[in-house]
C-alpha cells in the first residue's frame, strides 16, 4: 500500500487525505499545532466544493449543519439594491447549493474520516528530501518520516514551498485588513438563507449565515485600519443593515487580519514526488470567496491523477497542468473584486452580480 504523507491540517490536507484514503492510500496527516485550526470564523462554500464534498461520500453531513443559500444580494452602501440573484436554482442546476458555515465545522467533519494514529499533531514540517524511491520529510524537532508521496498543504507560510522554490515568494503589501465577526441572524433582522455584500467609497461589507442561527461578516477598508475606524466608516451606511449587524456582534469574535497573496504566480506547484496543495499553491484574496473551495478542488484533482497513472511524478505534474491556469484566474478575479473602487463602479452599472458572473465561467 503506498504512503501518502501530507503537511498541514487543514481544508487542503483534511480533504486531500480523505480522497487518498478512499482509494486505497495509506496516509499520515502532519500538523503543527496541537489541535486543528480553530480561528477564521466562516466560509463561502461555493457548489464546485460542496460537490468535493458530496464526492467524499459527506455531503448530507455537511449540509445537515452548513447555512444553505437561497439569494444573494448586492447593494451600494446608500441602501440601493443592485442585484437580488436566486441562487436556490444552484441546487439543480449545478448539482449543488451554495453554502456557509463554521470552519471548525467543516474541519471537524474531514477530520473525523481519520485514524487518530493517521493525525499527527504538533508535527511541523521543515523541509525534504527525495529520490527515485520515495520521498522523506524532515521536521523540526529533528525526527523526519518517509512514503511514496508529500504534499505541501501548509498554507500561505509553507515551508514546503520554500524548500522546493529554494525561498519564500514575494508577497503583496497593499496593507489590507480585513474585519470579520459573528451575530445572530434574528437580532440583526437579516434572513439566515441569505448572503449579501454592500459597496460603498470606502470600502466594501458582506455577511454570510453560517448554520440555522448566525452569520459572520467581513469587511475591509481601502488601507489599514483599527476596529474603531473601520465601524466608525460602516455606521455612516445607515440605511444598509451593516451598523446594525456590527453592533450586535458578539464582541469576542471580532478579529482583523491583514491580508496578502503572492506577487506573482508560482511557476511550479510540483517536484518529483512533491506537490502543493491549496493556500501553499495559490492563495487569494477573499474577493471571490474561493480559497477552500479551490483547495478542495486540488485534492480531488490531484488523487483521480494518481489513479490514473502509476507513475507518481508524472500524475503530479498532470494535477499541475490541469490545475494551475484555473487556480491563477481565480486568484486575478480575487484580486480584481477586493477592489472596491473597480467594483462599485461595475455593479452600479451591471445591475447583476459580477462574482456570480464570474464564478459561472468557472462552471464553464
Ligand atoms: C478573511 C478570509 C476569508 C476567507 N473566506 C473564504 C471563503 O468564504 N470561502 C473560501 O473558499 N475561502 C475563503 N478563504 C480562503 C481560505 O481560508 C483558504 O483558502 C483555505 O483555508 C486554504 O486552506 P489550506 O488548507 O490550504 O490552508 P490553511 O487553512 O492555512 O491550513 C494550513 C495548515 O497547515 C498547518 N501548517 C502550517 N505550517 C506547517 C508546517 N510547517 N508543518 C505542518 N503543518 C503546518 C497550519 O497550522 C494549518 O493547519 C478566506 C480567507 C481569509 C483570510
Amino acid at each position: 500500500m503506498p504512503t501518502a504523507m501530507i503537511c498541514g491540517g487543514g481544508v487542503a490536507g483534511l480533504s486531500s487525505a480523505l480522497h487518498l484514503k478512499q482509494r486505497g492510500w495509506r496516509v499520515r496527516l502532519f500538523e503543527k499545532e496541537s489541535e486543528l485550526r480553530t480561528a477564521g470564523v466562516g466560509l463561502n462554500i461555493w457548489p464546485n466544493g460542496t460537490r468535493v464534498l458530496q464526492g467524499l461520500g459527506l455531503g448530507d453531513e455537511f449540509l445537515s449543519f452548513a447555512a444553505s443559500m437561497n439569494r444573494w444580494w448586492a447593494l451600494d452602501s446608500d441602501g440601493t439594491v443592485t442585484s437580488d440573484v436566486d441562487v436556490s436554482v444552484w441546487r439543480d442546476e449545478l448539482d449543488a447549493p451554495i453554502t456557509g458555515a463554521r470552519r471548525r465545522r467543516l474541519n471537524s467533519m474531514l477530520a473525523a474520516g481519520l485514524e487518530k494514529d493517521e493525525l499527527i499533531f504538533n508535527a511541523a514540517a521543515d523541509r525534504y528530501e527525495q529520490n527515485d524511491v520515495g520521498v522523506t520529510v524532515h521536521f523540526t524537532d529533528g525526527s523526519s518520516a518517509t512514503g511514496d508521496l508529500l504534499l505541501g498543504t501548509d498554507g500561505v507560510g509553507s515551508k514546503i514551498r520554500n524548500h522546493m522554490l529554494g525561498g519564500p515568494p514575494e508577497f503583496t503589501d497593499e496593507g489590507i485588513v480585513r474585519w470579520r465577526g459573528v451575530f445572530e441572524c434574528a437580532a440583526a433582522g437579516v434572513p439566515t438563507d441569505v448572503q449579501a455584500d454592500v459597496y460603498g467609497a470606502e470600502g466594501h461589507f458582506g455577511w454570510i449565515p453560517i448554520d440555522s442561527t448566525h452569520a459572520y461578516w467581513y469587511g475591509s477598508l481601502a488601507g489599514l485600519s483599527t476596529f474603531d475606524e473601520f465601524s466608525s466608516v460602516y455606521n455612516t451606511w445607515s440605511n444598509t443593515s451593516v451598523p446594525k449587524i456590527i453592533a450586535v456582534s458578539d464582541p469576542e469574535t471580532i478579529i482583523g487580519r491583514e491580508i496578502s497573496h503572492y506577487k506573482d504566480h508560482l511557476t511550479q506547484w510540483v517536484d518529483g514526488r512533491v506537490a502543493l496543495i491549496g493556500d501553499s499553491a495559490h492563495p487569494m484574496y477573499p474577493g471571490m470567496a474561493q480559497g477552500a473551495n479551490q483547495a478542495l478542488i486540488d485534492g480531488q484533482t490531484l488523487t483521480q491523477y494518481l489513479e490514473r497513472y502509476d507513475d507518481i511524478p508524472e500524475a503530479l505534474r498532470a494535477y499541475e497542468h490541469e490545475r494551475m491556469p484555473v487556480a491563477h484566474r481565480m486568484v486575478e478575479y480575487s484580486r480584481l473584486h477586493f477592489n472596491w473602487e473597480h467594483n462599485r463602479r461595475e455593479y452600479a452599472t451591471a445591475g447583476n452580480n459580477l462574482q456570480i458572473d464570474r464564478y459561472m465561467e468557472f462552471e464553464g
